[in-house]
């Protein structure tokens, strides 16, 4: 495809959700391009779980079969970062190239923001974790933490119970616990420490355990947290999309922004999306575009234009 033509949909983000809109919208024969920076949110876990049939896959192994999939329908796979996303559509490559397109799907993910913790970066996806579903049973038996957030650290602090009868609830940044949350905990045999963790403490290579601010040290091998969520900034203000509460794109139920046709998929619009759900959603949202695209396609034709390579594309 030369730099004049257009892209039926163009695609920023090649993780799961991305891959996944990708492949329905290839096999569909539209035109498409992915344009990926290639740092998918987990890229620090050694394993993805909780996908059915590739539980316990390596997150790279995983999107590389996902990328020889959908090359194999004719989507150009194009590594780099999108810079902008411009309101007639046309998505600007940090290195100059110009993508025009009649649809845009943005699902370039979001970013963990980790907590001022000494150690926390280095042990992130090793060790220190968000998801109890995703990596609970690994850890199976072990004695677990929770870092206290917020309010919902006490539900992920029981649910992180259902692993583990060795599981502590560091209130860390949390307001004082409710007699209720106190009682909830107690019953289950959670412990509540109070105090700021200030470093997490490894030792070969692993997590020994937590130090707080007044030198206490407490025995932990594996640390969850909830992290706050933000999308790519530049993304939200080129495409002039906003955000929710949840730091997320805002969508309506099919996964259109308010920018006409700009969608949005996977973690870029919801931060509780794991990995299978985040694919599942994006073919969801791929199918709502596609129709867009249909309509589009009618009012083409009718209008006498070319719409005719658009509905039946050459055979790849
Ligand atoms: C430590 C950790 C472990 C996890 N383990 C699991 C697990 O075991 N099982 C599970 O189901 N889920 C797990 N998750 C959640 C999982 O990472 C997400 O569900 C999944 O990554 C969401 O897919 P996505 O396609 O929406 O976003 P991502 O996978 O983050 O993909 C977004 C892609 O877009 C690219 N991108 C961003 N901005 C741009 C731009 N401007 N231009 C071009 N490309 C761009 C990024 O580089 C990235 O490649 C884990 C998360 C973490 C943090």
């Amino acid at each position: 495809m030369n730099a004049t033509e257009e892209y039926d949909v163009v695609i920023v983000g090649g993780g799961a959700a991305g891959l996944s809109a990708a492949l329905l919208l290839g096999r569909a024969r539209r035109r498409v391009a992915v344009v990926d920076a290639g740092r998918p949110r987990n890229e620090r876990a050694t394993h993805v779980h909780g996908y059915l049939t590739r539980d316990g896959v390596s997150p790279a192994r995983l999107l590389d079969r996902a990328r020889e999939e959908v090359a194999g329908y004719g989507v150009e796979l194009i590594q780099g970062t999108a810079e902008k996303v411009r309101a007639d559509r046309s998505v600007i490559l940090e290195d100059g190239r110009v993508l025009t397109a009649r649809q845009v799907i943005l699902a370039s993910g979001l970013r963990d923001v980790l907590p001022d913790v000494e150690g926390a970066d280095e042990r992130w996806g090793r060790d220190f974790f968000q998801c109890p579903y995703c990596h609970g049973w690994e850890l199976r038996d072990r004695v677990l933490a929770v870092l206290g957030t917020a309010g919902s650290s006490v539900q992920q602090a029981l649910l992180v119970r259902q692993f583990s009868d060795n599981v502590t609830l560091f209130t860390h940044d949390m307001e004082d616990l409710d007699e209720d949350a106190r009682s909830s905990l107690g019953a289950l045999g959670v412990k509540v420490v109070a105090g700021r963790v200030e470093a997490l403490v490894s030792g070969r290579d692993s997590l020994s355990s937590v130090r707080l601010d007044n030198g206490e040290l407490h025995p932990c091998e594996a640390l969850f947290y909830e992290p706050a969520a933000t999308v790519d900034a530049s993304i939200v203000e080129l495409a002039d999309c906003s955000t929710s509460e949840n730091g997320c794109l805002s969508t309506d139920e099919h996964g259109r922004t308010g920018v006409d046709g700009v969608w949005a998929v996977g973690n870029a619009a919801d931060p509780a999306a794991q990995v299978i759900v985040a694919a599942g959603d994006a073919y969801r949202v791929a199918v709502a575009v596609n129709a867009e695209l249909i309509v589009d396609d009618v009012a083409r034709a009718k209008a006498g234009s070319a719409a005719g390579d658009v509905l039946l594309p050459e055979s790849k």
